[in-house]
């Protein structure tokens, strides 16, 4: 290969994958007057390639819907920049406000927002009008979306003549009709039932391929977001907490409170003195790595604990080769499933939630157990900032961390 060819094909791969299409710095946006501020974004920056479908994940308030709101142009910043396409579109300091119609940005909502007495054909036409994309019009533009979307049939329907899924599906061709820059999805498919939404999911990633558009795509759904997005970024309270691929955040949460989101609910206390290790209170040897001192929390996943019929002789927890036991358990509840159940235990005050197989004979409420965990599905987190502590375990647990955590 020539070196001209190799230059030219670098500069392809820095155009497409690695140009940041909508860079975000110190975005600040509170509510409500001074004093009395809900301060709901707190000096986010995020960046987003070219072509990329970063996922925006967190929970219920944590100011999702405001982050989109102000790159779309319907709120503005207290503070911080927005670029598109390499345009300031938003400076705080300096005044600048680039108005919703003027930003290449389409925004589909998690209510839809159709116009009920606009005709399908009208509502998808509408972004088009208004801004004044006449040849689109011409050129058949609202058909071919229709297309896109496979609701070319309802165009002459009214939005209440529709159901929620078409609903949707019109509103992403409205969306995409003036083929614009970056495509934002606020929880498009909550209001959706289980199997809907999975369809769907499927045909967003597929036109996401074909297409190539550039989009942020909020949900709370870890499913979800590990499905579509190229990269997820968690959000807490205003803030992106971590930010990375989909696989990476998921094996390995950064903190505590990511891992809790993410649904590692099992949260098993650990100390580490020179004296040797307690887990719940119950001494245990091989377990941690030498020289780790403090107190930790240990945050698991339902399917990497498991169950056994109890061993309490007093002697505390113990590891295996790859399985840490603690006794003493009771079962207080079995929520029966199709292939695996939901096994809640308690130890004590530690209440504990496995997945065991359905008709496992050993689970039944009221029975003693052991509960362990599989030492490499385990991730540790620091107590006093909540912060993930790679290598944690013995030689036996960090072989399997070493394969989630980028050091
Ligand atoms: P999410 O989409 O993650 O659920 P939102 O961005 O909708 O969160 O809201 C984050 C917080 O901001 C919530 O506490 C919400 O009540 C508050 N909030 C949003 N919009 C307004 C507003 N216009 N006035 C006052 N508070 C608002
Ligand atoms: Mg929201």
């Amino acid at each position: 290969m020539t070196d001209a060819l190799v230059e030219a094909m670098r500069e392809n791969d820095t155009q497409t994958s690695q140009r940041a299409l909508v860079s975000v710095a110190g975005l600040t946006k509170s509510f409500g007057r001074r004093g009395n501020e809900v301060h709901v974004l707190r000096d986010v920056d995020l960046e987003v390639a070219d072509g990329e479908l970063l996922v925006l994940l967190g929970p219920s308030g944590c100011g999702k819907t405001t982050l989109l709101r102000c790159l779309v142009g319907l709120e503005r910043p207290n503070a911080g920049r927005i670029e598109l396409g390499g345009a300031c579109v938003v400076d705080a300091a300096r005044g600048v406000f680039v108005q919703p119609n003027r930003r290449d940005v389409g925004m589909v909502f998690q209510n839809y927002a159709l116009w009920p007495h606009m005709k399908v054909r009208k509502n998808v036409a509408y972004p088009l009008r208004s801004r004044g994309h006449t040849a689109a019009l011409d050129d058949g533009r609202v058909e071919e979306v229709l297309d896109i979307v496979q609701c070319r049939h309802l165009a002459d329907r009214y939005p209440p003549e529709l159901s929620g899924g078409q609903q949707q599906r019109v509103s992403l061709a409205r969306a995409l009709a003036p083929r614009p820059a970056l495509l934002l999805l606020d929880e498009p498919l909550s209001n959706l039932d289980a199997l809907l939404r999975v369809e769907l999911r499927a045909q967003l990633r597929l036109l996401h391929r074909e297409l190539g558009f550039t989009a942020v795509h909020v949900t709370h759904d870890q499913e979800e977001a590990i499905a579509l997005g190229t990269r997820v970024a968690v959000m807490n309270a205003g803030r992106v907490e971590q930010i990375g691929e989909p696989l990476d955040v998921y094996r390995a949460p950064a903190s505590e409170y990511v891992a809790d989101f993410l649904g590692a609910r099992n949260r098993i206390e650990l100390r580490a003195e020179a004296s040797g290790a307690v887990l719940a209170g119950q001494p245990i040897a091989g377990l941690v790595r030498d020289g780790l001192r403090g107190s930790f929390a240990v945050r698991l996943r339902d399917e990497h604990l498991s169950v056994r019929p109890g061993t309490d002789d007093g002697s505390g927890a113990h590891a295996d080769a790859t399985t840490a036991w603690l006794r003493g358990g009771r079962v207080v509840e079995l929520l029966p499933g199709v292939e695996t159940s939901e096994c809640v235990a308690e130890i004590g005050d530690l209440r504990l939630f496995a997945r065991v197989s359905t008709g496992s004979a050993d689970v039944r409420p009221g029975e003693a157990v052991d509960v362990g965990f599989t030492i490499g599905k385990a991730r540790c987190y620091a107590k006093d900032d909540g912060r993930l502590v790679p290598g944690w375990a013995d030689r036996r647990g960090r072989a399997d961390l070493a394969l989630g955590v980028p050091s």
